[in-house]
């Protein structure tokens, strides 16, 4: 039947697509010395039917202040770069004070960080709670922080004053807006990341937050070109660039150092600090071991470090494949491009990787081998970059290498075993269906070293298929799933495990349970003796049968990455019964109070991003490292 309102051809000449101006990294990076105009960036957002606030299909803009207890207004955004106020795109100082600017640039970086994970990702990507619309306070409160949290669904960006008195806003900062997007996405891809685990997880979310934001910052031509050639400099904005400035020690002190130097210049302590602190480090194998980098915070820097450094010198290696031997300079145009579309290959690269990485208990080694892997299954040829070789030598240097699990030769995991049983599963229904992919675990658990029986839980959390686009239009189709583990196990059944614990956390565990029952007792007395009814000791059971019944909670789990044909391709898991993992998981968990002995169970204490900004703004590094 026929459309008589919109025809067909209607429907396909809506763009995909918007242009809008944003700051390329913040207000004090400006075009032309300090005192020049503010640079600015265009990007591309999905066009979207917005209505004022603003609010689209995926963010909802509310300006809504919770310190002075201000609604700021719905902004009504221009239609298209051509309908923008003329200073916006110059970078008038002006916008500086127009909150209709601030949700513009709020609402394109966040946009584009979604649109960024979805192109690399393949796929649709959703939020870890259940709404559609990730809510944007632009000017949520009085504070030098900004933060992602679950709970209130959304993101909050403080504003606080600057050193010269003038509101300095988070919001206006493209790194820290990606960075607490980021936040927010990886939660809703790896729900469990933010539960206690090890050092490395605990570090993951922030340091990947930190390399997603970089790297955007990084693909930007505008901001790479100023990093290379600033006003400031001797012969200025040249469009020549020496030999000599581009090698990898160059371009680290150039353009890292320049890019560090400039960012979150007025939120000292809490942003700006990691790339700060990450350019600077000094790599050497033995860093993550040291005392300092237990510290969650400091430790997300060494995956920053790692990963810039493994940028930069597949930038400088390009630079020099692009002139003709001998050249002297380059053109910075071309190796500003250059290292932009880098940038952006690296954070597809990157993002990618997520689905590559097991669900529970990551460690920065897995977080390699997961990127090695997914750059290798849509991008085989990596002749033009090495980008995977570069990365490995530079994760090296750090220390961090390929799990054992791994491929020795190239870092990427192991093909899932062969001879999967595929008779009883319908290939249709695994694209979509958590009960039909269970059933392919439960098939197929001996050849896959999945353990479920034995009092684990298990629990297929996400199916979803994907089709990735690689460079000159080769697609990947994919399904990835995502499984989880938890068994419960008391002091009896850890040993039998094999899974030891410290002695100390035994004699609390015990102590816990004593003292439980020890209210419990009391308050049974008082019942007897007319008062209230016993206020519920813990989950109210009996205290006093089996004290060896106290158990403590072990997690596991993988996810299945299965070809456009349903094969299994790959199988990346924690076997939650895996001794010496989970033995140095509960150590570190027990000895930096993260686990809480209780009367039935022990408990793992719930971590939040909020609080976690707050502490880093209050310099986190002098602060042990309790309840991440
Ligand atoms: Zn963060």
């Amino acid at each position: 039947m026929k459309n008589a309102k919109r025809p067909m051809d209607a429907v396909a000449a809506l763009p995909a697509q918007r242009h809008v101006t944003v700051i390329a990294q913040d207000p004090s990076v400006r075009a032309n010395g300090p005192s020049g105009p503010i640079l600015m960036a265009k990007i591309a957002v999905p066009a979207e039917d917005l209505i004022p606030g603003p609010i689209g299909y995926r963010v909802q803009v509310v300006d809504y202040d919770s310190t002075t207890r201000r609604f700021n207004g719905a902004h009504d955004l221009p239609e298209s770069l051509k309908d923008e106020p003329p200073g916006w795109a110059k970078g008038d100082a002006r916008l500086l004070t127009d909150f209709r600017f601030h949700a513009q640039n709020v609402y394109a970086l966040v946009m584009k960080t979604l649109a960024r994970f979805e192109f690399a990702l393949g796929r649709r990507v959703g939020w870890s709670f259940h709404t559609h619309q990730l809510k944007v306070s632009p000017h949520g409160m009085l504070d030098a922080n900004a933060f992602y949290s679950r709970r209130e669904e959304g993101l909050v960006f403080g504003y606080f004053a600057g050193a010269s008195g003038e509101p300095v806003y988070t919001c206006l900062s493209h790194d820290i807006v990606v960075h607490e997007t980021t936040h927010a996405l990886v939660d809703g891809l790896r729900e469990r990341y933010l539960d206690p685990s090890s050092p490395d997880q605990a570090a993951f979310h922030e340091g990947f937050a930190d390399v997603i934001a970089i790297l955007s910052v990084f693909s930007q031509p505008e901001m790479v070109r100023m990093l290379l050639a600033p006003p400031t400099r001797k012969g200025g904005d040249a469009a020549l660039i020496d030999r000599a400035d581009v090698t990898a020690p160059a371009l680290q002190q150039s353009a890292l150092f320049g890019l560090a130097a400039q960012m979150g210049q007025e939120i000292q302590g809490s942003r700006g600090g990691p790339l700060r602190q990450s350019a600077r480090l000094v790599a050497t194998p033995q860093l993550l071991d040291s005392p300092e980098f237990q510290e969650p915070h400091r430790r997300g820097e060494v995956l920053v470090a790692a990963v810039l450094n493994g940028f930069i010198n597949v930038w400088a290696a390009r630079i020099q494949d692009l002139g003709v031997p001998g050249q002297q300079s380059y053109a910075v145009a071309r190796v500003a491009e250059q290292g932009a579309d880098i940038a952006d290959t690296l954070a597809t690269m990157w993002i990618r990787a997520l689905d590559y990485m097991p669900p529970v208990h990551l460690e920065f080694g897995d977080a390699l081998s997961a990127a090695l892997t997914a750059d290798t299954e849509v991008r085989p040829d990596d002749s033009r970059y090495d980008l995977r070789e570069h990365m490995r030598k530079a994760f090296l240097t750090y220390g961090i290498a390929p799990p054992r699990s791994a491929d020795a030769a190239t870092g990427t995991w192991e093909h899932a075993p062969g001879g999967l049983n595929y008779d009883r599963v319908r290939f249709e229904s695994m694209r979509s269906d958590k009960d039909e992919v269970f059933r392919f675990l439960w098939e197929n658990r001996k050849d896959l070293e999945v353990e479920l029986r034995k009092g684990a839980y298990t629990e297929v959390l996400s199916v979803r298929p994907c089709v990735r686009v690689g460079p000159d239009g080769f697609t990947l189709r994919e399904t990835v799933a995502e499984y989880y583990q938890v068994a419960r196990l008391t002091p009896a059944e850890l040993e039998r495990a094999g899974i030891t614990v410290p002695k100390s956390y035994l004699v609390a565990l015990a102590e816990a349970r004593r003292a439980a029952a020890e209210r419990q007792a009391k308050a049974r007395e008082r019942a007897d003796d007319g008062d209230a009814p016993p206020a519920g000791a813990d989950d109210g059971r009996d205290a006093d049968d089996d004290e060896s019944l106290a158990t403590t909670p072990i997690y596991g789990g993988g996810v299945l990455i299965f070809d456009e044909y349903g094969r299994l391709k790959y199988h990346v898991h924690n076997d939650v019964f895996h001794a010496r993992r989970q033995a140095r998981r509960l150590k570190y968990l027990w000895e930096t109070g993260q686990l809480e002995p209780g009367l039935r169970q022990a408990r793992l204490q719930a971590g939040r991003l909020s609080t976690l900004h707050r502490l880093r703004a209050l310099d986190a590094r002098r602060v042990p490292a309790e309840g991440w």
